[in-house]
């Protein structure tokens, strides 16, 4: 019987053989007589596809908590000036760390979203990219952009943005560079200029025909906060999404982070499209952005995925979290039969693959597919008596992680990362978050 997505074992097995998933059933695994074999015994475990994280902005880790009672505009127009002042060796040391956290919390695959380039920073993709090749998440890092400055209409500084033609050629550079495009490739890059009110219409459009030209992936911030619609009524005229459609920005090769501000015929609109939404219910929440329409969406067929957004709008960055975080969202805005823990549980996992465009590699417990998994222990006083394994997971708290598999090798092992010092992690955002800070003051 070849397993299907959705489908249950209460007890049963997995084998991975070469970083792929060779076989998954109910029961035992059997004997592997004349095989080199390494057997975990998950009892009183649940195994989940590792979780996928859709939004991200890894460099925020040096800049938590601050502008803690802001809107979006209020707060982005507080920390940009400090944002202008991050380098390589702090984009290095956030991504490190907030990668390492991300797979303490089950996630085996995250992208980030990185749009704020300083002309002295030094080099910060490859920064991201070896940190990332460090702690051994599969890592979709986008390549971001501001060209829309406070002189031209826009939101951000003109200190922070950069020309136009330079972003395009650095984006170009950044995929020619990195870009893996094998099945079991970790490192994918993709498109991605910030939003409407800090990005102008020609980098947006030539952005898009950018990434269709080399056949990666488009994504952007879209529909987040009321502020965002006004903005886009008062200079283009129309809402987000038809801006986002008028500019080439809707198809199954885009992803948009959070789609909190939607109609119903932008919501038809994407699911049509195919274009999905990388829903971030924490950060909507800090910031009181509003909550998205995930059941609409779902409905109407758009890939969502989770996000735990950056963490200077989002302190936790536990995308563990974010499974009862989306869970309560849908049902404060749509009462209880919103959501159930096996939607949450399928955003967080294959929804997030569609939306990263690698459902047909990960995402799911399936024969052929890459060993990405996470073994929650429910067994501990947290989730003790909860009979319904997926349930534990999802309306209790996070449950400890006994083992998170990337391409089948071991990332953590007993609630430890195994790639890398947590304290030697901490200690090196202590540091980039103080000298941040200096160069601020000064
Ligand atoms: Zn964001």
């Amino acid at each position: 019987m070849a397993p299907v997505v959705g489908e249950e074992y209460l007890d049963g097995h997995v084998v991975v053989r070469d970083g792929r998933i060779a076989a998954v059933g109910s029961g035992h695994a059997g004997r592997f007589s004349g095989e080199q074999v390494r057997m975990i015994d998950a009892t009183g475990c649940l195994v989940t596809p590792g979780l996928v994280n859709t939004h991200h902005h890894l460099y925020q880790w040096a800049t938590r908590g601050m502008a803690v009672d802001k809107n979006l505009f209020d707060w982005l127009v507080e920390l940009y000036p400090v944002w202008a002042h991050i380098d390589a060796p702090l984009v290095e040391a956030t991504t490190a760390a907030g990668l390492a956290w991300l797979a303490l919390s089950g996630c085996t695959m995250s992208m980030d979203h990185h749009y704020v380039y300083p002309h002295d920073a030094g080099d910060l993709f490859t920064a991201q990219v070896e940190a990332a090749q460090r702690i051994g998440l599969r890592f979709h890092p986008t390549r971001g952009s501001m060209d829309l400055g406070q002189s031209r209409g826009g939101l951000p500084p003109d200190r922070i943005v950069e020309e136009t033609d330079a972003a395009l050629a650095a984006t170009e550079d950044a995929i020619d560079r990195w870009h893996d495009p094998a099945p079991d490739s970790k490192l994918r890059v993709a498109v991605a200029p910030c939003s409407p009110f800090s990005v102008t219409s020609r980098l947006m459009t030539e952005a898009a025909e950018l990434a269709r030209r080399k056949g990666v992936r488009l994504h952007t911030h879209l529909a987040e906060t009321v502020e965002e619609e006004e903005f886009c009524r008062k200079t283009h005229d129309c809402t987000p999404t038809e801006y986002a459609e008028r500019l080439g920005w809707l198809g199954d090769d885009v992803w948009l982070a959070h789609g909190v501000h939607l109609n119903s015929d932008a919501i038809g609109r994407l699911g049509a499209t195919g274009t999905g939404v990388a829903h971030c219910p924490s950060s909507n929440g800090r910031l009181g952005a509003g909550i998205a329409p995930v059941r609409q969406l779902l409905d109407a067929g758009a890939p969502v995925g989770l996000g735990v957004d950056g963490p200077a709008s989002q302190e936790a960055g536990r995308l563990g979290d974010e499974l009862r975080q989306a869970l309560l969202a849908a049902r404060l805005r749509g009462g209880p039969a919103s959501l159930t823990a096996r939607e949450a549980l399928s955003m967080a996992t294959i929804g997030g693959a569609r939306c990263l465009g690698r459902d047909k590699e990960t995402g799911s417990i399936e024969k052929g597919k890459l060993a990405d998994l996470a073994v929650w222990r429910l067994d501990g006083i947290g989730q003790v008596g909860i009979d319904d394994p997926v349930v534990a997971l999802v309306y209790g708290a996070q449950p400890p992680l006994e083992l998170l598999l990337v391409g089948g090798e071991t990332v953590v092992r007993h609630g430890e990362l195994q790639t890398g010092d947590a304290d030697s992690l901490a200690r090196g955002v202590r540091r980039a978050h103080r000298q941040l800070m200096k160069r601020v003051r000064r």
